[in-house]
């Protein structure tokens, strides 16, 4: 087996939409681009989470692929990532079922994820309630130093680091503890109409959710139109003026510029101001990320060569964890 001397690093994104939107963009695939540079990096499609809430199938094949040219096309190369599907990894759920059995009810029922999208259904599935053992599996599997989520991933990830432990403890040095990667300024971007909830793939708000494969117009109208707040001063205070704010965070993401250098710029100058301008930017920025998803999706067989070698590649890693578990829980 070929192993890479670069620490590693692993983290996915659920196909639970047609289109990725921008805090995915932000929170999650910008960074994911970065560390490809530094790490052995290990990116996939969680199409196994992404059943835990019902799924249409041929939606679910569809936004598969699709996920994954919006992977490529935001800059993840296949040379130097390893992009493959969640359910192409037989050791995922296999490890879970370990961590299920490390997992206490009373630990799964207090996540905040598992409270806010069961209130949400009128079904709801034991597999909601199970996700952060999958998702801990996700991880372990790979025992990467480091895992790049947004701010609403904490929770689960806290756990992961707690289910690393307590199986070291328990049967011996196995899993690799990892670290959360998560950026401060960027790590929740809210949504536009809402901005008190996070922007969400499976929540529907036609108008407060930037998608990346939104066209230019679309973008626009829903830029101009994004609840703003009280008074009339362009200044970031997430607690007073969280329209605001939101605004300035994409802004000062999408252009590598400070936030506050942007305020300054702004200074004397009305929401609408920023909102056209920010408009702009938005088109420049994910335009040639549409435009190449697009693209990619033309070849399919070849979106899907590059999947099967990066599952194949997941599943020399992931087996050798999982053997090794296997073997001190005592399975035969
Ligand atoms: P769903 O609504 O189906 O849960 P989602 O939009 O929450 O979809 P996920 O696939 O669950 O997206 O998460 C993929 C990654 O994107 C995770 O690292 C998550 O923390 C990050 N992420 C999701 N929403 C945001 C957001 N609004 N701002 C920043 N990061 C986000
Ligand atoms: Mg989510």
């Amino acid at each position: 087996m070929m192993t890479s001397s670069l620490p590693r690093t692993v983290s996915g994104i659920q196909a639970t939409s047609d289109s990725l939107h921008l805090g995915n963009y932000i929170g999650a695939l910008q960074q994911f681009v970065v560390h490809q540079e530094s790490h052995d990096a290990f990116y996939f499609i969680a199409n196994m989470h992404a059943i835990t809430v019902e799924q249409d199938p041929s939606d679910l094949r569809e936004r598969t692929l699709r996920t994954a040219a919006q992977f490529i096309a935001a800059g993840i190369d296949p040379e130097k990532s390893t992009i493959f599907v969640q359910s192409q990894v037989p050791a995922h759920p296999q490890l879970s079922w370990v961590l299920e059995c490390t997992t206490s009810m009373g630990e799964a029922s207090r996540m905040t994820q598992f409270k806010d999208k069961s209130a949400k259904q009128d079904h709801v599935s034991l597999g909601l309630l199970t996700y952060p053992a999958l998702m801990a599996a996700d991880i372990l599997l790979y025992n990467p130093q480091m895992v790049p989520v947004g701010e609403d991933q904490r929770q689960h990830l806290e756990l992961t680091r707690n289910l690393a432990e307590r199986f070291n403890y328990r049967f011996g040095e196995t899993f690799v503890v990892p670290e959360a990667q998560i950026l401060k300024s960027t790590a929740k971007i809210y949504d536009l109409q809402n901005p008190s909830s996070k922007m969400s793939k499976s929540l529907p708000s036609p108008l407060g959710r930037i998608d990346l494969l939104d066209d230019a117009k679309s973008l626009t109208k829903k830029i101009k139109s994004a609840v703003t707040d009280d008074g009339k001063e362009i200044a970031y205070e997430p607690e007073s003026k969280p329209g605001v704010s939101n605004l300035l965070t994409i802004y000062s993401s999408l252009t590598s510029r400070s936030v506050d250098d942007i305020v300054a710029e702004y200074e004397g100058k009305m929401y609408g101001h920023l909102k056209v301008d920010l408009a702009e930017i938005a088109v420049e920025a994910l335009t040639p990320v549409r435009e190449r998803t697009n693209e990619l999706l033309q070849d399919r067989a070849q979106l899907q060569a590059i999947l099967d070698s990066g599952a194949a590649k997941a599943n020399e890693i992931a087996e050798v964890t999982l053997r090794e578990v296997y073997d001190k829980v005592g399975f035969v």
